[in-house]
């Protein structure tokens, strides 16, 4: 018979094996999402507080299934990263995102749409190639897009990181280092990945007003950036206290519920006309 260790194992067993049937499941499923072009970009506008004008967008995907409804990222994102699924729907996402910049007009602005991408992406020249053929015309500029590489994953490979992260600086594409001063080694990623911007971190911004102040990491962060040259963008702003905080200590760049919230292109368009923007 089996032991107290014997039903423990078996049950371990079938919980894996339950587990692992879950994310050939969702594996499946985001295939399907994929042929039927189900992920869409969602932009989140960043302004600058003083003149109060847009400098770009933050691309956040979102899965809108046939019948409307709309996943959030942390409910798939996580199987698409493992399954390496995340690569196709990223260039899915960028070339309704190229499409979206020429609608606006953008060629020949500074602003840009910034896209989330993960360190699988800068093992090899796929992503590269990808962008690369995007740009058929000039009715976009490379400076228009810029890619967002989370301190919060370690990129194993920082050489190949190197490499082929140099070759989209050379574009012009810009480099933001994104939840600067959560994880793993972002100071050393600035130095060693030719980042133009640090975007600070949700985490941080919260604190502004509270008592957990006085042993905050927002204010070495906002000195390393100025130390360093690097340009800031505080994210997850939610109320005019911090903007003026933010304001006060040099960084003006701000993406938040204060201002906007994440919305499809449509909606993208008619907040730019109500905001004047
Ligand atoms: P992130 O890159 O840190 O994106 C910022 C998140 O903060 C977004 O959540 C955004 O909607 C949310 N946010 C912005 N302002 C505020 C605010 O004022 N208050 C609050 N409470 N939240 C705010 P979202 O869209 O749910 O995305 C979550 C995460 O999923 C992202 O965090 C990013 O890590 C990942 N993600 C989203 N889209 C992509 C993508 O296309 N590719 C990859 N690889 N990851 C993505
Ligand atoms: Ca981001
Ligand atoms: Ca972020
Ligand atoms: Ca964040």
């Amino acid at each position: 018979s089996l032991g107290i260790g014997g039903v423990f194992g078996l049950l371990l067993v079938i919980a894996m094996q339950w587990l692992l049937s879950q994310n050939q499941t969702m594996e499946a499923l985001i295939k399907q999402g994929l042929q039927s072009h189900e992920f869409k970009p969602f932009y989140q506008p960043i302004l600058h507080s003083k003149s109060g004008k847009i400098v770009g967008c933050e691309v956040l995907v979102r899965w809108v299934k046939e019948d409307g409804t709309v996943i959030p990222p942390y409910q798939f994102i996580p199987y698409a990263e493992d399954s390496g699924l995340i690569i196709p729907i990223t260039e899915q996402l960028l070339y309704r995102v190229v499409r979206d910049i020429k609608k606006l007009g953008w060629a020949g602005t500074d602003k840009f749409m910034s896209v989330n991408i993960v360190p699988e992406h800068l093992y090899s020249d796929d992503l590269y190639a990808y962008i690369k053929n995007l740009k058929t015309d000039d009715s976009w500029d490379f400076k228009n897009l810029s890619l967002e590489i989370t301190e919060r994953r370690k990129i194993e490979d920082l050489q190949q990181a190197k490499v082929t992260l140099s070759k989209f600086y050379e574009l012009g594409i810009e480099l933001k280092l994104d939840d600067a001063g959560t994880g793993y080694g972002g100071f050393s990623y600035v130095q060693e990945l030719g980042i133009s911007t640090i975007k600070i971190d949700k985490m941080f911004i919260d604190v502004i007003g509270t008592d957990d102040m006085k042993n905050s990491v927002l204010s070495s962060i906002i000195a390393f950036a100025e130390a360093s040259s690097k340009k800031t963008i505080a994210e997850g702003v939610e109320t005019n206290e911090q903007v003026e905080f933010l304001a006060k200590h040099g960084v003006y760049k701000i993406q938040g519920y204060v201002y906007a919230k994440p919305m499809p292109f449509n909606e993208l368009v008619e907040w730019k006309k109500v905001a004047k923007n």
